[in-house]
């Protein structure tokens, strides 16, 4: 993946204080670039910036590029690089404390989607669904056709449930989600922005229109 040059000139100590501070943050100082974090990740070759470059570029305060990477997002939080790193830094954490402040500060990244529908499908049923989060990400990602064959093969051998499982009171639910909704009300004004989802929200299937379309 092409990388755009850092600018050393961005630097924000501010941000560098803000991160440390943090259990996810406490032990970056420590990093001594060994990139086993790198060695370990699965999907390392989709970032834009290895786990080891950006603890490095947490360390500098390059505030403006650690929030607009797509390393935050293209993360799977499968704790490998945490497990693994000598020094006992948490790369998955540091990743997960990122996400909120970057959209606190109204960085969008094309990236998030996977992490918007998640959100939604757990919002609206209080628990994850495969065949609702394949479906509705795939509305969103145009590239997802190509999985099609396969997913229907998944479905075909019933690795798929398309049963839908809802909880049945979502009351405490929906309070985390205002709280999380209040804490990190993100900025009117983007800094950073890129590609916006181009598919209106009004055109998608809401979740029960998926399910029985796929039985039919
Ligand atoms: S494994 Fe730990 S010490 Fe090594 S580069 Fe990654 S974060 Fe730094
Ligand atoms: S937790 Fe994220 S950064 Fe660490 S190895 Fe897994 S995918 Fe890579």
């Amino acid at each position: 993946m092409k990388k755009e040059p850092l600018s050393p000139e961005s630097r924000d100590s501010a941000f560098k204080e803000q991160v440390l501070k943090t259990p996810a943050g406490e032990k970056i100082q420590t990093c001594m670039q060994c990139g086993i974090c790198v060695g370990s990740c699965p999907v390392s070759h989709e970032m834009d910036h290895s786990p080891r470059e950006l603890v490095r570029m947490v360390q500098l305060g390059l505030k403006r590029e650690v929030l607009s990477s797509n390393t935050i997002w293209i993360c799977t939080t499968c704790f490998s690089c945490s497990v693994r790193c000598p020094r006992g830094i948490h790369p998955t954490e540091l990743m997960e404390m990122l996400k909120p402040i970057a959209i606190a500060e109204g960085i969008k990244n094309k990236n998030i989607k996977f992490d918007n529908v998640f959100s939604d499908v757990i919002k609206n049923n209080g628990r994850a669904s495969e065949f609702l989060l394949i479906s509705k990400y795939s509305l969103t990602e145009p590239g997802m056709i190509k999985q099609l064959p396969f997913g229907l093969s998944m479905m075909a051998k019933g690795k798929i449930p398309l049963s839908i499982d809802r909880m049945e009171n979502t009351r405490e639910l929906d309070a985390i989600f205002k709280l999380g909704e209040k804490t990190w009300e993100p900025k009117k004004e983007s800094k950073e922005t890129e590609e916006k989802d181009k598919q209106p929200e009004q055109n998608k299937p809401g979740d029960t229109e998926l399910a029985e379309g796929a039985k039919k």
